[in-house]
């Protein structure tokens, strides 16, 4: 079976977890899966490694993870937690000698420019990043090195993003479909993401929040889906691992950080 599997890198919020200043029974937990830092993924397929956004924890997270060669960045949407990390990507430029690509699509790559127009460049330049803009189209499904990727629509409440539906190059898979950052799913959407061997899904907390899934439009995002296993992650300090867990149904687990998956 052909390798592809994802790590997650941080399985947190915004705030990452535990939150400043909070001394609640979450974030002064000692579970290490209570220790949540901001939300990335690393994938690999093959040979190929990318990583998926570069939140405020980026430079921790592949120091973590001991990531020493990336092939590809994908933005999935313009917010901090999943882009002020960017400039840590310089690193991969001096230790590869190269240009990395940066995907994202033209709203983000757009919001890049403006808040962080010096990462793109076609060019080597000492010191600096060095990210060739690659632009994501929904519904048009892209390769990098050994993986590929469709990209759908999502609606995150405050700005479109995308999830993405991911297989090795060349295969009908196992499907990995990575849902991050989402408050509703698109009909066409739905169906373009169901049925998928893995699924990683926001799941905030189980109160309700304007722009993120909480824990009962997770659970009914699953039912609609149908994904063999489900993995939740982006989840808040109201969010006891072993407590949330203990209620969710067979097939869908919480992440953590370091946990590696395959569909
Ligand atoms: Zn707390
Ligand atoms: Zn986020
Ligand atoms: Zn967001």
């Amino acid at each position: 079976m052909p390798s592809l599997s994802l790590e997650f890198l941080g399985s947190g919020t915004s705030t990452g977890v535990p939150a400043i200043g909070c001394a609640c029974a979450v974030c002064t937990s000692d579970d290490p899966r209570n220790r949540r830092l901001r939300p990335s993924v690393l994938l690999r397929g093959g040979g190929t490694a990318v990583v998926v956004d570069t939140g405020p924890d980026f430079r921790e997270q592949m120091l973590r993870s001991k990531v020493a060669r990336l092939d590809a960045v994908l933005i999935t949407h313009y917010h901090a937690d999943h882009v002020v990390g960017i400039d840590d990507l310089r690193r991969f430029n001096m230790l590869q000698k190269q240009v990395l690509p940066c995907w994202a699509t033209e709203k983000t790559l757009a919001s890049l420019r403006h808040s962080f127009g010096y990462v793109f460049s076609e060019t080597l330049r000492p010191g600096l990043p060095n990210l060739t803009p690659q632009t994501i189209v929904p519904g048009q499904p892209f390769e990098i090195g050994e993986l590929r990727l469709e990209p759908y629509e999502i609606d995150h409440h405050v700005l479109p993003n995308i999830a993405l539906r991911i297989a090795r190059k060349g295969t009908q898979g196992p499907v990995l479909v990575y849902c991050m950052d989402c408050k509703r799913i698109p009909e066409a959407s739905y169906e373009a993401l169901a049925g998928a061997d893995l699924l990683v899904l926001d799941m905030l907390r189980e109160q309700p929040h304007p722009t993120h899934f909480n824990l009962e439009e997770a659970l009914a995002a699953v039912a609609r889906l149908r994904p063999r296993k489900t993995w939740f992650a982006h989840m808040a300090h109201e969010v006891d691992h072993a407590a949330i867990e203990a209620k969710l149904p067979p097939g869908i687990r919480l992440a953590y950080d370091g946990l590696v998956v395959e569909p």
